[in-house]
């Protein structure tokens, strides 16, 4: 049997799994939404990549998870690593864009910029306050159009004259929207005019005092937007490069570094079957009053996290003792 590698990336909003063969070639992918349900999101992805995966060919020997729900999902997938999305992104964008000098990413809920020099992280952030420069406004906005996302970016391009839309936060760029439609502006126009709004509001707030150097790679859900793009190469005067994966960047460098790890996991894609549930339990031991997360397989507690200090575990493990 060959080696494969697992990579998982589980945020908000999107799940993204990757498989890849030990040359990092891709064996089977897939992208679905987290509909506020992790663990369910993620039995459907494993179920997905079964099913395109050659089973009789190819055993997983390196699970790694990345995203806002890393942890729990590295818990029930029985991960080797366990990353978070600034390396897990870096090292994806690296192994296909070795000089990549600055990787733009913008998700459903959240963006971020990291700045590389010489294939290391030199600097980056975060933003997961504003939703002004997300996948999901430019989604609750192209309905309030009557558009569908997808035809959001082709429209742009149609534009010769975009409005400008205020780009400060989600409440002014919506009221905003809507008064320029009552103006009667063309819908390429506004459509145009919102796709120059993510960027800057990504580039005043994300990328406030980041030194962009070329070249650039733009990723996550928001890369597919054409008009997005378009926008970018305006405002920083440099080509943008998306790769075709984009969206799976987490992904695949969790999966990267599940193979550098020596530990090899014994992963089974039964998973869909096993039953996984989570649990907060509150110590009230001291006025920090820790919420910890406890996660139980077939009913059986088999990790939990949360706690400050060891009296919170030790509350926990009681706790079970006494079930
Ligand atoms: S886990 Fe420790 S720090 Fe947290 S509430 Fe309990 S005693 Fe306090």
């Amino acid at each position: 049997m060959k080696k494969a590698y697992l990579g998982v990336d589980i945020g908000s909003i999107s799940t993204k799994g990757i498989i890849i063969d030990e040359n990092h070639h891709i064996l089977a992918s897939e992208y679905l939404w987290t509909e506020g349900n992790p663990m369910d999101a993620v039995k459907r992805l494993i179920h997905q990549l079964r099913n395109q995966l050659d089973n009789k060919k190819y055993k997983i020997v390196g699970v790694g998870t990345t995203g806002s729900a890393r942890k729990l999902i590295g818990v029930i997938l029985g991960a080797n690593v366990v990353k978070n999305e600034i390396t897990a992104h870096a090292i994806g964008t690296l192994s296909l864009y070795p000089d990549v000098r600055t990787i733009f990413e913008i998700g459903g809920q959240d963006s971020k910029i990291i700045i590389i020099e010489d294939g290391i992280v030199v600097d980056y952030a975060m933003n997961t306050l504003c939703a002004a420069g997300t996948g999901s406004f430019l989604s609750s906005q192209s309905r309030r159009l009557g558009l569908e996302v997808e035809d959001f970016g082709p429209l742009a391009l149609k534009s010769k004259n975009p409005t400008n839309i205020a780009a400060r936060c989600t409440v002014f760029a919506e009221s905003d929207l809507v008064h320029k439609a009552q103006m009667g502006h063309k819908k390429e126009d506004i459509v145009a005019g919102l796709c120059k709004a993510v960027v800057t509001n990504y580039l005043n707030n994300v990328g406030k005092g980041k030194k962009i150097y070329s070249p650039i790679v733009f990723q996550g859900g928001v890369s597919k937007n054409i008009g997005v793009i378009k926008a970018f190469e305006e405002a920083t005067g440099e080509k943008i490069i998306v790769d075709e994966n984009s969206h799976l960047m987490g992904a695949l460098g969790v999966a990267i570094l599940s193979q550098t790890d020596q530990k090899e996991v014994d992963f089974n894609f039964d998973i869909e079957e096993i039953e996984f549930k989570t649990k907060g339990v509150e110590c009230k031991r001291c006025a920090n009053n820790c919420e910890i997360i406890c996660v139980y397989k077939d009913g059986k507690l088999i990790d939990s996290w949360g706690n400050k200090c060891d009296r919170g575990a030790i509350k926990v493990r009681k706790e079970e003792k006494s079930r």
